[in-house]
């Protein structure tokens, strides 16, 4: 027998018998044997004691730094959580689904129970405790090949009946599999494709975080599920980095700050998904939008205003209706022929716009953008405060140019996104393409088109020297797209700007324009939105800066706080003078303690406060205190005011902070 081992240096083992990963890193080094946790073997994820046979193999030994070897690791925990469970809860205990989270913020693993017994945030405790028990076992996972057959009847006769239905169903396949893979660690029995650690001792960091519903094979006719969520880590000491960024995220959920600052609010009466912006949420908002149309003129953009819904045949020409019916509130009728949409999306109304009128190649590029309201029938379980929603705003605009023009204008929409992730502090990003994927028929509009389209935003970023990766299948249905992914201050990322080309809907809408040669062209599209949409935006900005946002856009700028009633009347000169230099003031002369004062505003996170006491008022100037920075020494009004002002107009590149401690701001 010849078996041949090729390592990654390009190196070869040769052994004459069946050879596992693990006995090949003891004979490179027993440092090796003991550092690895699982293999790949040519590119598939296999157990350290997988023995293999006559022929050539490509090894490669994970060891705790690769991501592959982690997600062993989460797996693993969903074993010994599954065992723990029926140790703990008796044969009754039914195993479906374990697998390992590895793009998820919170969590590293789950397995789904259909339990006799129902179980509470404190049983977990009890669990873990049994959790620990079985990894001081050190039990050894041993995996079993056998035939469908005998996997049915021995998960059945542990009864385990969701196990023989996944095997039903596996045996269902054409052609069936000729084995199963069973996996034992001491007792406890599962069906499973593998890889796992090689015992349960190697698992040492983890931790059960919560349960939730989930339905047996997420379809909500079937029966009700306990989820248990959980992590684990190969150190304890990056899982205790974890559990605090989780409970950092917790304390900056942005539907309790929206609440607690009084910045939205999800109405039952109005609907889900459909937030409410209050007062200072709106301040904050406008601020924010303020500024992007200050943007958006100067760089040529000519403003429209476009209504809500529109007639289906219009969405009929788009493409978006009936394809996206099942993302899109339905149709209001008003006889068999005639209907009209929410609009899902602004285009449409805006190419009306393009169409009123000839245009010649000298008046292109066109842009046009809208805060337009689009509507999305999202699922309820996917609503969340203003980040997943049904009725929001896109920061939209549709840029209306010749080929020729084409890429200077996508590098001007890449500078304006820029500006905006760089003006908020949201300086961690990567860029991604998204791209059609051939293989799916969800795209209008000809190959060449495509082609050329990804051709386009491709040059752009190599051009601009961007970081970027390639997504297929990420594609809008209408061509492909820039998207920038933004890492928040928790390391979270989230999709916001996105630049998208389109050659497809010029077409399906027979938009022309007027060459130099007289004759008539087709002009491209771009839609692009730099926050994506403010409702989103603002929900990731709101857990960013956990509602301390900067001056700016702070809702209340200055509380104007009067020690006592005799410094009432200089407070609220201090306040009306604030005011006039065009500050957002909120004078408190209430007959509170001071402390008390302060301590509200540093609640409600107003980025100043100005103490005015007796010396304050004989004096003609304030106490200034920061939410974060506490005390900042007496000032004279006209230097603070003016400092304000800087501050506001910089976008916090200046502030009142020495500048060691600007960052004291988050
Ligand atoms: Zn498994
Ligand atoms: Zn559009």
């Amino acid at each position: 027998m010849n078996v041949t081992i090729q390592l990654p240096d390009g190196s070869t083992k040769v052994y004459d018998e069946p050879v596992s990963p693990y006995r090949v890193a003891q004979d490179i080094s027993p440092r090796l044997a003991k550092a690895a946790v699982a293999a790949e073997v040519d590119g598939q994820p296999r157990d350290l004691a997988a023995l293999l046979g006559e022929g050539t193999h490509r090894l490669r030994l994970l060891t705790d730094r690769d991501a592959g070897a982690l997600e062993v690791l989460r797996h693993t925990a969903s074993h010994v959580l599954a065992q723990a469970m029926v140790r703990l809860y008796g044969p009754k205990v039914q195993y479906t689904i374990g697998p390992a989270l590895m793009d998820d913020f919170q969590y590293g693993f789950y397995y789904d129970f259909d339990l006799p017994n129902s179980l509470s945030q404190e049983d977990l405790s009890k669990v873990e405790q049994e959790m620990q028990r079985i990894i001081s076992e050190k039990l050894p996972i041993e995996r079993l090949e056998v035939s469908l057959d005998e996997a049915r009847r021995r998960m059945a006769d542990i009864g385990q009946h969701y196990k023989a239905e996944m095997i039903d169903d596996l045996a269902k396949g054409q052609p069936p599999p000729a084995t199963i893979s069973l996996y034992r660690q001491g007792e406890f029995l599962d069906m499973c494709r593998g890889p796992h650690l090689a015992d349960t001792g190697r698992l040492k960091a983890f931790k059960l975080i919560t349960t939730a519903g989930a339905y047996w094979r997420g379809d909500e006719h079937n029966k009700m599920l306990t989820r248990v969520y959980g992590t684990a880590f190969f150190e304890p000491k990056q899982l205790e980095q974890h559990l605090a960024r989780i409970e950092e995220a917790r304390k900056r959920d942005h539907r309790v700050l929206g609440r607690q600052l009084g910045l939205f609010l999800v109405s039952d009466a109005v609907g889900p998904g459909l937030p409410l912006w209050m007062p200072n949420g709106a301040i904050l908002r406008m601020q924010l939008e303020n500024w992007l149309r200050a943007e958006l003129l100067k760089r040529g953009y000519q403003p429209v205003y476009t209504p809500h819904i529109g007639k289906l045949d219009l969405y009929r020409t788009s493409g978006h209706y009936p394809y996206y019916k099942d993302s899109q509130f339905p149709p209001i009728m008003l006889s068999q022929e005639e209907g009209y949409l929410l609009k899902p999306m602004n285009c449409p109304h805006h190419i009306q716009i393009y169409k009123a009128g000839q245009h010649s190649y000298r008046e292109l590029p066109i842009r046009l953008s809208e805060f337009g309201a689009v509507y999305r029938f999202e699922q309820s379980g996917e609503l969340n405060g203003l980040i997943r929603v049904r009725g929001f705003t896109q920061d939209d605009a549709h840029i209306f140019c010749t080929s020729q023009q084409l890429e200077a204008e996508i590098e001007s929409c890449v500078d304006l996104t820029k500006l905006v992730l760089d003006t908020l502090g949201l300086t961690d990003y990567r860029v991604r393409l998204g791209l059609r994927d051939a293989t799916v028929d969800k795209y209008i509009g000809k190959s060449e088109n495509w082609d050329l389209a990804e051709e386009n935003i491709r040059h752009v970023v190599q051009r601009l020297g961007m970081d970027y990766t390639d997504a297929r299948g990420e594609a809008a249905f209408y061509g492909p797209k820039i998207d920038f992914l933004v890492k928040d201050c928790l390391g979270r990322e989230w999709q916001l700007g996105t630049i998208q080309v389109d050659y497809n809907l010029p077409e399906r809408f027979e938009l022309e324009y007027i060459g130099p040669d007289n004759a008539p062209h087709r002009p491209v599209m771009i839609h692009r939105a730099p926050l994506g949409s403010p409702e989103r935006f603002i929900g990731i900005l709101i857990e960013h800066f956990a509602g301390a946002f900067p001056l700016w856009l702070s809702p209340v700028q200055v509380a104007v706080l009067s020690v006592s009633e005799k410094s009432n009347d200089y407070a609220a000169q201090v306040a009306d003078r604030l005011r006039q230099a065009g500050l957002r003031v909120e004078l408190d002369d209430s007959s509170q303690k001071i402390g008390a004062k302060i301590r509200q505003a540093t609640l409600q996170k107003t980025p100043y406060m100005a103490v005015i006491g007796a010396r304050e008022a004989q004096a003609g100037g304030v106490a200034v205190r920061h939410r974060t920075a506490g005390d900042l020494g007496a000032r004279s009004l006209e230097p603070f005011v003016s400092a304000l002002r800087d501050e506001v107009e910089s976008k916090g590149k200046t502030n009142l902070l020495s500048p060691g401690s600007a960052s004291g701001t988050i």
